[in-house]
């Protein structure tokens, strides 16, 4: 028998924050209830000032397994995770190969039973990510995948989209798109607008998402299928969604940390750092997401975690890869932009949406993988994290668990972190060291 007491913090369940101490037995929460005392052998986590919640899911994280493991592994991008106070992430498919097979995904599956966090893997729609020929979404289902993307890129072809939808609806699983129309994105490698034209960068108009929400929605309405849109950027892309909500379509949405935090003034830098698809845009986008952020009309922050080594980013701003590190920092840049006030709707975004989304709320004995996302209840599965919303660091880009470096944040002072995270029960970061 393992026990571990949580001593001190204030648990943060569905509609309020109750100060109280949380016992754990055997990967179980047992017992909730104020000034519970040790017992002997049990180890005590201090989380005075801290936030006790479920941990933090991450919905869209880039492992690079398999194909670029000289930028990120299973491992390694599961130990980010865990520092982030992360218990659980949603691989990405967009691999080489691409996990568009069983074959593919029982391999990144079994790569992250030894991980520190639950490994969840998301499969392709298309075979290859070719935007073609229809993945076997069947057989991966029968793994547990609830959820198939291309991501990287969007399916080009509405017709694909469609069948893809329709198959999908019948499945009873979810499709997840990265919005952006290729012809109209133009192999732009910033936002379209003054600061690409004074720059002399060619430009990705924010009609390049904007239209492939647009269409989506529009394919829902006529399939049914329950459809996720990736990291949106644009004001207008919320606007949609929201729209598409209040209609009652089965959408939902996921915003990400450096699309909330930083705008498209950085690319002025020509800091390959900053570049990413869909780019950073302006000012007043940034302004709505943080404020559909705040009001609780978005259902997930996820990172874009998106490793790239050293070298393949030392390039022009043209020329180098898109994307940035996320998961290491995604919660003290959700933190800035919540407030404080609000961890309700903090632990709504980081960690009770995206478990739905990725239907991690219950148990799944097909990939063995416990319940994240709770409401810290007596006899949810302990996946925990001790939040602690006061202190302060210095990103370091040089001393963080992920393999590669591509943090837009170096040298930023950033409020809020996780000092312990529990999996199933086991604590597996404590005070920024893994466990
Ligand atoms: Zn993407």
């Amino acid at each position: 028998m393992t026990s571990l007491l949580i001593q001190g913090g204030q648990v943060v369940g569905r509609k309020e924050l109750t100060r109280a101490d949380v016992r754990i037995v055997d990967g179980r929460i047992t017992e909730i209830a104020t000034q519970l005392a040790a017992q002997p052998g049990e180890r005590v986590i201090d989380a005075s000032g801290c936030w006790v919640g479920p941990g933090f899911v991450d919905l869209h994280t880039h492992l690079r397994e398999p194909g670029k493991e000289s930028a990120e592994n299973v491992e390694t991008g599961a130990n980010a995770a865990a520092l982030g106070g992360y218990t659980a992430v949603l691989a990405m498919p967009n691999t080489e190969p691409t996990l568009d097979s069983v074959a593919m995904v029982s391999y990144v599956l079994d790569r992250g039973r030894s991980a520190r966090v639950e490994v969840a893997v998301a499969g392709a729609i298309t075979i290859g990510r070719l935007g073609q020929q229809l993945a076997p979404m069947a057989k991966m289902a029968s793994l547990g995948v609830t959820v198939f993307t291309d991501d990287g890129t969007g399916v080009q072809d509405a017709g694909v989209m469609r069948r893809a939808m329709t198959y999908a609806a019948q499945l009873g699983v979810t499709l997840a798109q990265h919005c952006e129309d290729e012809a109209l994105a133009a192999g732009g490698v910033m936002n379209e607008g003054s600061v690409s034209s004074r720059l002399g960068l060619s430009g990705r108009h924010a009609l390049a998402e904007e239209i492939m929400v647009s269409r989506d929605i529009d394919l829902v309405r006529l399939t049914g299928c329950p459809m996720h849109f990736l990291h949106l950027s644009t004001a207008r892309s919320l606007e949609l969604v929201r729209a598409a909500q209040s209609e009652g379509l089965p959408v939902t949405a996921e915003i990400a940390p450096h699309h909330f935090t930083l705008d498209e003034s950085a690319c002025e830098t020509f800091d390959p750092e900053f570049k990413v698809h869909p780019p950073l845009r302006t000012a007043a986008d940034v302004a709505a997401l943080r404020e559909a952020l705040r009001s609780g009309v978005v259902d997930a922050v996820a990172t874009d975690h998106a490793p790239h080594t050293p070298e393949s980013k030392d390039m022009a701003f043209d020329e180098a890869p898109p994307g940035m590190l996320g998961l290491e920092h995604a919660a003290s840049l959700t933190l800035d932009a919540v407030g404080e006030d609000r961890p309700l709707v903090f632990f709504d975004v980081l960690s009770r949406g995206p478990a739905a989304i990725a239907r991690l709320r219950a148990s799944d004995t097909r990939v063995r993988h416990s319940a994240h996302g709770g409401d810290m209840v007596v006899g949810d599965d302990a996946n925990i994290v001790v939040f602690d919303p006061s202190t302060t660091y210095v990103v370091d880009r040089f001393a963080l668990a992920s393999k590669a470096r591509n943090t837009p944040y170096h040298g930023r002072e950033l409020r809020g972190r996780a000092r312990a995270t529990i999996v199933r029960g086991v604590v597996v970061q404590e005070s920024g060291e893994l466990c």
